[in-house]
């Protein structure tokens, strides 16, 4: 169907293959430090496992980017209060543009112009299909099921979209039943530092040494 198709930005783009396309019209690479996706680091995409990134970013409101690699780009959810590990917590999790390979280590401050703020690793690792379709398929039916590797995160974690008011960028993102499992556990309050620098948002906010566009 046509109109569901074209409701669908982020969908769309991935069909027709120029998933950075919305990415790089969003943003000026003169004035911002995050990279262009024109060339990809070798040590992220000759990767044998897909990877997933989480980026604390404190934007005009602070959340939480969780982005997996799916083929050559990072698809990617705004999650307003980040994961949970209580299955019975679902999670907001609003779709956003394809960001390139490369954004998952960007940490750093980005100064003006779109997502102005200070951006955080706050986990970083790699990830697991667990259904039998692929991640393309998953992706297109809003049934994604993935068991994540990564410093912070571990364990099963669903991504299904809803069709709440009739948009399709609206998912949930539901922490599965497994051993990593907690009601207690709430790792986006506990543990506030970088995954891959150790350092807090003030620190990144405030390191002198923070990649910083004027
Ligand atoms: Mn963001």
């Amino acid at each position: 169907m046509l109109t569901i198709a074209l409701g669908s930005e982020g969908y769309l783009m991935a069909q027709k293959r120029e998933a950075l396309s919305t990415y790089r019209s969003k943003r000026d690479f003169t004035k911002t430090p995050e990279p262009s996706g024109k060339t990809i680091k070798k040590r992220l995409s000759s990767r044998k496992k897909p990877i997933f990134v989480i980026q604390e970013h404190q934007a005009s409101h602070l959340h939480y980017d969780v982005r997996l690699q799916i083929g050559d780009v990072l698809v990617s959810w705004a999650v307003p209060k980040g994961p949970s590990l209580n299955p019975r917590v679902k999670r907001l999790a609003v779709q956003t543009e394809d960001h390139p390979i490369d954004y998952a280590d960007f940490e750093g401050i980005i100064k003006e112009g779109y997502g102005a703020g200070t951006v955080m690793v706050w986990d970083i690792g790699t990830y697991k299909n667990i259904k039998d379709e692929s991640m393309q398929e998953c992706l297109k039916q809003g049934q994604i099921e993935v068991e994540l590797k990564g410093k912070k995160l571990e364990g099963a974690f669903a991504f299904v979209r809803t069709h709440y008011a009739g948009s399709k960028k609206n998912w949930l993102m539901i922490k599965m039943k497994d051993e990593f499992a907690s009601a207690k556990k709430n790792p986006v309050s506990s543990q506030k530092r970088s995954a891959l620098t150790d350092r807090t948002m003030k620190q990144i906010k405030d390191d002198k040494k923070s990649k910083v566009y004027e």
